[in-house]
């Protein structure tokens, strides 16, 4: 097999890695000429790049019930050596198709044995081909510390998937995943190098994806232990991945998750790294999911009556933060503008990029109501 169809087969293995930094959803990849998948990428700097986003191999030992590169399943198998498929990327690189790599694996062997020669691809790519582009290396379950530590000074970003909020929903999909020791510890010597090097070490951060729906989870425990690692292992960002049944897998019957828990999930997660919301205040149902009929900043806004309306021309910056259709750039054009004159019509919140039919039950304009329609839900 020659390595361009091996790139080929490898890069559609890796469709069930979310690549973080890959612009809206994943269907926005694209093949090139040669039926490569691409991915437009937005880097943690704000850069738009093409990723090149590729398994080492779908050889797996693994048994994740919820994976099409399980071991048993009936697919081709293909693996890159590194000296191979830092090549593929070089010749990809210099014709300017790609400017950037995302590199996962299944576990062939022992992890550590993968994980070594996903850092010796790595360093082809860095020291030998001097690539000097963004890089986002997977850590695989049950690597060492120095492993992690190797993953860290080559590349940008590190991530290591949990798949499933604690060990008992984990135990249900990946039997064979320790979430303690081959999960948890290694986002520990993550989060313990970059202190230690002052975020010299893997500089665009760490970052984990859940499989969303797979482990019955209720949304409150995939949320809980989002905010517990962003609080406590200084995680960069958490993905969510809805649950896709896969043909020949355990959980091919299981039914797959609604794109709007997904969705959700991503506004919970907004709430709680750029808006100031804790998790305490995030609004579950009975059984512990984000309610489907409103967004969560909205669910929360109508449950605190006592909390509006602010008025746009005196709120602070936190206060503007909890109005359902004021984000984080609208709040702060708001403060910004007011020195030079007050906010008196729904029309001036849209200029900041509010979304002023949101907003309007919730606000003041200069003292007063604006007009507004009740929302059907
Ligand atoms: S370890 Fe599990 S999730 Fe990862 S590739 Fe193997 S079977 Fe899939």
């Amino acid at each position: 097999m020659d390595t361009l169809e091996k790139v080929e087969i490898l890069g559609r293995s890796a469709q069930y890695d979310l690549c973080g930094e890959a612009c809206g959803s994943e269907a926005t990849r694209k093949r090139d000429d040669l039926g490569r998948w691409i991915y437009p990428a937005v880097l943690p700097d704000g850069r738009r790049v093409k990723l090149l986003k590729v398994l080492l191999t779908n050889a797996c030992e693994g048994d994740c019930a919820y994976c099409a590169n399980r071991r048993g399943r009936d697919f081709r198998r293909v693996s890159f050596a590194p000296e191979e498929l830092a090549r593929a990327f070089e010749g990809m690189w210099r014709r300017g198709q790609v400017e950037g790599l995302f590199l996962s694996s299944g576990v062939c062997g022992h992890s550590g044995q993968t994980m070594d020669r996903m850092i010796a691809t790595v360093e082809i790519i860095r020291q030998r081909l001097s690539f000097p582009g963004y890089v986002h290396l997977k850590i695989l379950p049950g690597a060492t510390q120095a492993h992690v530590e190797r993953a860290m000074q080559l590349a940008d970003r590190v991530s290591v998937n949990l798949e499933a909020p604690n060990p008992a929903r984990l135990n249900l999909i990946a039997p064979g995943k320790d979430f303690a020791n081959a999960l948890l510890e290694p986002m520990r010597w993550v989060q313990r190098l970059r202190e230690e090097s002052g975020g010299r070490l893997a500089p665009a951060g760490h970052t984990t994806q859940f499989v969303v729906g797979a482990a019955g989870e209720p949304d409150r425990e995939i949320l809980a232990t989002t905010d517990l690692l962003y609080r406590e292992l200084g995680l960069t960002r958490a993905y969510f991945s809805a649950f896709q049944p896969v043909p020949d897998t355990p959980l091919e019957g299981h039914p797959s998750t609604p794109l709007w828990r997904e969705h959700r999930l991503y506004q919970s997660d907004w709430l709680l790294r750029k808006y100031g919301f804790t998790f305490e205040e995030l609004i579950f149902d009975e059984e512990g999911n984000l309610p489907r009929q409103a967004d969560p900043k909205m669910m929360w806004a109508t449950a605190h009556p006592e909390r509006f309306p602010v008025e746009v021309n005196q709120a602070s910056r936190e206060e503007l933060l909890r109005v359902p259709g004021i984000g984080p750039r609208a709040a702060a054009r708001i403060v910004w503008l007011r020195r030079q004159g007050k906010f008196r019509e729904l029309s001036d919140l849209r200029h900041v990029g509010a979304i002023p039919q949101r907003a309007a039950p919730f606000v003041l304009l200069d003292g007063r109501r604006p007009p507004y329609q009740l929302p059907l839900w």
